[in-house]
């Protein structure tokens, strides 16, 4: 008897998320298995011609594709509910790729100023190098956007909700605005995951993944993917990949794919625990501000939870208090001066919780005007909520806001 052991269609996404994945082996693993290997055994030399002229499947080089990169690609793109994906050395190489795939010069890209730091260098200094052009607009004012559209416009891209401020821009307004205008429009979801936050459901075209953050969860690799069409990934950005070598590794796609068998608990848990942190925070008497979409304060809430799946993310940022910019930063380093527990770095998405400065540490090399422009302040923390208990989060916290001079 032959059983019919493929999935059947209309799963839920949990169970996706820990199915997903290229066929098992000849050895049955239910884990599913790394393949650490640079190239692959042709059975001879007219299948490898076949192969290497793309038509036969199979596998001949890991830079052009590995079957651990591919059952990671397959599970993250039934998570986005994209047709497909392609893994990124990092969630730079995959901005790398996207760029390189999609622009050529003379072409006009249009981009919210509060995206990642390194993004907006990558899209604006290294790509205005070779021709491209680069309008940086407002992260909420959709007018703004619409102004800047050019006959040359070819992409929109932004991320949502933002570091380290947490603005949340309209991906629907978006959508249709860059329709409108024959351009794309890409979102970089690394702060929602898919467990929030689906962008193509929306009308985004791309998304973009730094899988090193909550796809991983446990701060260990780093890894990036792009989502879309199979007609993109295939026709666009799998020629880059497989001749610009920005190829994830099969080790980093392994834990990934094991990281997204988590991602939806571990994601309702960090929010969970940020939603709680914040609402502490705004009875905090020392705390002028509180940033966090989850919140009824916050300017795009409503937005946030129509399109985050009711939930706010795992970042929380906000102002302590001081008289000018000089006390607000000695106040701000000596709440992350003492605390004990949280991890004082840059990153997130990770089960540990981290606690940062962004004016000194991911804003620091912008100066005073910029960084008051874009609204980091000296007084401003970030904190990226781990698993860590949220009693003993907030007493990490409250040694330091509690003795504030
Ligand atoms: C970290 C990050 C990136 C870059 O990802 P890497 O994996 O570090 O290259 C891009 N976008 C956002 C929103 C990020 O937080």
């Amino acid at each position: 008897m032959t059983t019919d052991r493929s999935l059947p269609p209309g799963l839920h996404r949990d169970t996706l998320a820990v199915r997903t994945a290229l066929e098992r082996s000849q050895y049955g693993e239910n884990s599913e298995a790394l393949f650490l290997t640079s190239s692959f055994v042709q059975p001879d030399a007219e299948t490898s011609a076949r192969r290497f002229a793309g038509t036969e499947e199979g596998f001949t080089y890991t830079r052009t594709s590995n079957p651990t990169v591919a059952s990671f690609e397959q599970r993250l793109a039934a998570l986005e509910g994209t047709e497909a994906a392609i893994g990124a050395s990092s969630g730079m190489g995959a901005i790398l790729m996207m760029c390189m795939g999609l622009l050529r010069a003379g072409d006009h890209v249009v981009c919210s100023r509060s995206v990642f730091g390194s993004t907006l260098n990558l899209i604006g200094r290294e790509f205005g190098k070779f021709g491209v052009e680069t309008t940086f607009v407002s992260q909420t004012d959709v007018a703004e956007w619409k102004a800047a559209i050019r006959p040359t416009t070819k992409l929109l891209f932004a991320e949502t909700p933002t570091n380290p401020l947490t603005d949340v821009c309209d991906i629907r307004a978006l959508a249709d605005l860059a329709h409108g205008a024959g351009a794309l429009l890409a979102v970089d979801n690394c702060f929602c995951s898919p467990a929030l936050q689906r962008p193509t459901e929306l009308g985004a075209d791309l998304v973009i993944h730094s899988g090193t953050k909550y796809l991983e969860g446990q701060g260990r690799v780093l890894a990036g993917a792009i989502c879309g069409s199979a007609k993109l990934v295939n026709e666009v950005f799998g020629p880059v990949v497989r001749t610009a070598g920005m190829a994830l590794s099969p080790f980093n796609a392994w834990v990934v794919l094991k990281g997204l068998e988590t991602l939806g608990i571990r994601m309702q848990a960090h929010c969970a625990g940020a939603l709680a942190l914040a609402q502490w925070l705004e009875t905090q008497p020392s705390i002028a501000r509180v940033y966090y979409p989850g919140l009824a304060s916050h300017p795009q809430h409503e937005l946030a939870m129509r399109q985050q799946s009711g939930l706010g993310g795992a970042v929380v940022s906000f102002d302590v208090q001081g008289d000018g910019p000089e006390a607000a930063r000695a106040n701000a380093f000596h709440v992350i001066d003492s605390t004990r527990v949280l991890s004082i770095t840059a990153n997130l998405g990770d089960t540990k919780t981290t606690i940062t400065h962004p004016a000194t540490t991911s804003h620091g090399r912008l100066t005073e005007a910029q960084r008051q422009a874009a609204g980091i302040g000296q007084g401003l923390i970030r904190v990226a909520v781990g698993l860590d208990h949220i009693d003993d989060i907030k007493a990490d916290l409250l040694r330091g806001l509690s003795t504030l001079a």
